[in-house]
């Protein structure tokens, strides 16, 4: 909620829509402009397709990789969240290159087999997983910064070496823009950090609080889908008019007010600072990992990289600081492995009250 819970000029622009029909299933030109208006903001997106959720998103690319590359291979990290379809929901596996296990009771073994799970910023496991299945290998799926254990930014070259990979196999590159869409720039990762992707996923932000997914990309591979390509995907709800009436207001008023981008980054500057100075003060050992207005505090002394180094977290003293935060009437995520997002609602005064209580938190932890 990039705007707050309850932004007015989106909460307007959906009771306007319900006024005019809550669902034709079929597309509407609400839809359109959504569509346009994506195109228009994300350079590797060439044609979009709507869904109503992340997972919906992120299920619908694999489909699609697959069937536009003909092979069955994917790869994900450990740690990453792409929603909670079958072939995403895959346990990480102890080391680079082996067939990880599934993460969820009633996901078949079969559909494991098939997703490779590496160690998140692990250049030299993902070339040999490229030497190894090369050929079968139809997609990587990444969270460009990830936000699913704590965030954790990529390395310098992490990224461009999936793309480079990735070019190289004929496989594609799926970013996983759910998260950072719209958040980390108006153009989300692929603008941040200037990248190139076949198909971009997204959710969370582009419905301004309602159920919506999307994604989209290179027109030729778009194409594949169904009804002018053999890859099926529909969905009876997808395009909703209400939905896609708080989509284009979200992104209508992101368009106009772009110096919310380094408003929100001057905001999470201030919070890693000042957190960092507070817990050094007071003894306690932690690391803050953030990219513009994602943020984690980790418990731990070592540098937090992927998935195992967030795992030496101490848990406990994160449950301690979460409750003592509440007490204090600050609601964090409650997960050491969980961001704290900050949105445009965030008053200085909000952000100095967390700074308070933390530095209060900071010397009973
Ligand atoms: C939240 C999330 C998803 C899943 O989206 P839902 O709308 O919850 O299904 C997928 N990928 C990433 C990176 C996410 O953060």
């Amino acid at each position: 909620m990039f705007l707050g819970h309850g932004k007015k000029c989106i909460a307007d622009a959906v009771k306007t829509a319900a006024d005019n029909g809550l669902s034709f299933g079929a597309p509407c030109p609400a839809e359109t402009e959504l569509a346009q208006r994506i195109c228009n903001i994300v350079p590797c997106v060439d044609k979009v397709r709507m869904v109503n959720s992340g997972t919906e998103a992120t299920m619908s690319a694999l489909r699609l990789a697959r069937g536009y590359t003909g092979r069955d291979i994917i790869i994900k990290f450990e740690g990453c969240y792409h929603g909670h379809s079958d072939s995403l929901l895959i346990k990480a596996g102890s080391g680079a290159a082996t067939f990880a296990g599934a993460s969820s009771a009633g996901v078949p073994e079969a559909f494991a087999k098939y997703t490779l799970v590496l160690p998140y910023n692990d250049e030299t496991a993902l070339d040999s997983a490229f030497k190894k299945f090369g050929g079968k290998i139809a997609c990587v799926i990444v969270e460009p910064v990830a936000g699913n254990m704590g965030v954790v930014p990529p390395k310098n070259g992490f990224l461009q070496k999936i793309r480079s990979l990735t070019i190289q196999y004929g496989s594609l590159f799926i970013m996983d823009e759910v998260m950072t869409g719209f958040r980390l720039s108006l153009s989300g990762a692929a603008g941040h950090f200037n990248l190139d992707a076949d198909i971009i996923t997204f959710g969370k932000i582009i419905g301004g609080g309602m159920p919506v997914g999307a994604y989209g990309g290179k027109k030729e591979i778009m194409d594949f889908i169904s009804p002018s390509g053999p890859v099926y995907q529909a969905g009876t709800l997808s395009g909703n008019p209400l939905a896609m009436a708080a989509g284009n207001a979200q992104l209508k008023y992101l368009q106009a007010h772009t110096e919310i981008y380094d408003e929100v980054e001057k905001k999470g500057e201030y919070l890693e600072t000042e957190f960092k100075a507070s817990a050094q003060k007071n003894g306690v050992d932690i690391r803050v990992n953030r990219t513009g207005s994602m943020l984690s505090v980790f418990f731990t002394d070592s540098e937090v990289l992927d998935f195992a180094s967030a795992c030496k977290s101490d848990t406990e003293k994160f449950k301690k600081y979460f409750n003592e935060m509440l007490k204090r009437g600050i609601y964090l995520a409650p997960s050491q492995f969980e961001a704290l997002f900050i949105s445009d609602a965030h008053t200085c005064e909000d952000l100095e009250k967390t700074v308070r209580e933390f530095n209060e938190v900071m010397k009973i932890l």
